[in-house]
């Protein structure tokens, strides 16, 4: 319950403390306060300013202490959330979330937290907040039908809530997420029907969240065909090349394949099928994915599909980004031609098989190729021949 109406002294001196930021001063003053649900004279409560400073421990022991985290009277209608993503703290956006911050509340001129975010330039804190699935959501499918096997939920969870979607991501986590990769089927089923439980929610719906479980599952879904098809090929004899690779790097090898300019089409292919695939139709946003879509110089299937989950980045996109994977800022370069960037050796090795032409010839123009740290344990044959080379 929130209390309105005359201020005691104490409870001023909260509302100060907060606003100098004290956040040690906060410490010693909380205990004296009986409800932390007061509001000033802008109906604003002590967390939502907390919030706003971008103050994660001020914000936290305002959790602790019992603030309601959904309570809003703010004449615009602003909740602790919006004041979080307009501070572009992160932790402070987690801290609201774990608590039980809704993400869809509306402030009056229609935004959400996530948009006023975006509308600030704080677009991590975007992907927190539009990428958060709570934890009760996944702990349900440990009672009911599809059912997860309990050893999985972390794991799952963590799957869920991952805020890069690239394909070779997605198909990296599915590999590397402890037990994932050996509960494919269950993992498409309980997705696909989070993704139907999420567009049933009335008012309370994300469209965002149940296109990505849509798009997970439709990823899991090609790990599994890739799979069965392996299993056939060695019964049959048949390719050689591919009965090497396991899935993960068959699926990844596929996706990074060039064409002649140099476009992945087969991956802008497959993201196409997906997006077409949603089965709800009239949302809005499988309406405004697909009029994005069509044109001639549409925007990739990747990027709408990032645009659509993690939401515009507008034109000071100078971020660089792994060449296998997409994730941004990566740490290493190709230490031949120091053009392409990828994570780490594992993301380098998924290339190569398509880097290897184009390496040479982007590194005509620098001079003596340095190495990056080489670890030739970790590196495919061919590689490290290209290390011994340098
Ligand atoms: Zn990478
Ligand atoms: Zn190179």
């Amino acid at each position: 319950m929130s209390k309105k109406g005359e201020l005691t002294a104490v409870e001023k001196q909260l509302f100060e403390v907060i606003e100098k930021n004290d956040t040690l001063l906060l410490k010693t003053l909380l205990p004296q306060i009986q409800n932390v649900n007061i509001l000033d004279e802008n109906s604003m409560t002590p967390l939502q300013h907390a919030a706003y400073k971008g103050n994660r421990e001020m914000v936290q022991m305002l959790i602790d202490q019992g603030s309601d985290v959904n309570l809003c009277e703010h004449q615009h209608n602003y909740t602790a959330l919006h004041f979080a993503g307009l501070s572009g703290n992160i932790e402070v956006c987690i801290a609201l979330l774990l608590a039980g911050a809704k993400s869809n509340v509306t402030n009056t001129v229609g935004r959400t937290a996530s948009q006023m975010a975006a509308f600030v330039g704080h677009h991590s804190c975007v992907a927190i907040i539009n990428n958060y699935v709570p934890k009760e959501e996944v702990d349900y499918y440990l009672k009911n039908k599809p059912l997860l096997p309990k050893f999985l939920a972390e794991s799952f969870h963590k799957f869920i809530m991952q805020v890069n979607i690239h394909p070779v991501k997605v198909a990296l986590n599915l590999q590397n997420f402890l037990g994932l990769s050996d509960h494919l089927q269950e993992i498409k089923a309980i997705l696909e029907h989070m993704r139907d439980k999420e567009m049933k929610k009335g008012t309370e719906m994300n469209e965002v969240m149940a296109f990505k479980f849509h798009y997970l599952s439709c990823i899991s879904n090609e790990i599994i065909k890739l799979r069965e098809r392996q299993k056939d090929a060695k019964k049959d004899n048949e390719n050689e090349d591919e009965k090497k690779l396991d899935v993960t790097e068959l699926f990844t090898r596929k996706l990074l394949k060039p064409s002649k300019e140099n476009t992945l089409d087969f991956l802008d292919g497959l993201l196409r099928e997906y997006i077409r695939e949603f089965p709800f139709r009239e949302c809005t946003l499988f309406r405004q994915m697909l009029t994005s879509l069509t044109g001639k110089d549409a925007p990739s299937a990747l990027s709408v599909i990032t645009a659509a989950i993690n939401g515009q980045r507008g034109f000071i996109d100078t971020v660089t980004i792994c060449n296998t994977c997409g994730e941004e800022k990566p740490g290493k370069k190709c230490s031949k031609c120091k053009v392409v960037q990828y994570c780490d050796r594992n993301c380098q090795r998924l290339h190569w098989h398509w880097h290897k032409k184009a390496c040479a010839r982007l590194g005509q123009n620098v001079g003596e190729p340095e190495k990056i740290s080489p670890d030739a344990n970790e590196l495919s044959a061919e590689i490290q021949n290209l290390l011994v080379k340098n």
